[in-house]
């Protein structure tokens, strides 16, 4: 498994589906498997707090998609499984992916250099 690999697997299908093995010996993927984590443990403590989800969130995300690739970003809004394991609703995490998708989009307009 190389670091594409492991990172694409970190965002769609969960910080805890890449293998141990790979995450011991790289610190790249270790951090981004922690960032992933973060977000989906910020998710479940949202969850029963919020009805719709807060602005706090969409900065999360941003934050999150802005230190990743913009592949990589499209990859967390439209696999499920991430948000599955964040034990989101669909209705919310559909909301979420669409704001998420909304502000890569403003992004995108404002043409900020991207670190790769
Ligand atoms: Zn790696």
């Amino acid at each position: 498994m190389d670091c594409r690999e492991a990172e694409h697997i970190i965002w769609t299908e969960g910080p805890d589906a890449v293998t141990a093995e790979h995450l011991i010996g790289c610190p790249s993927c270790r951090n981004e498997s922690r960032r992933a984590a973060d977000l989906q443990a910020a998710l479940i403590g949202m969850r029963n707090r919020f009805a719709m989800p807060p602005v706090e969130l969409e900065r999360m995300i941003v934050e999150a998609v802005t230190r990743t690739r913009l592949d990589r970003a499209r990859d967390i809004v439209s696999h499920p499984k991430f948000w599955r394991g964040a034990a989101v609703g669909a209705a919310a995490a559909a909301g979420v992916a669409g704001a998420a998708l909304g502000v890569m989009a403003a992004r995108r307009r404002v043409a900020r250099p991207e670190v790769a």
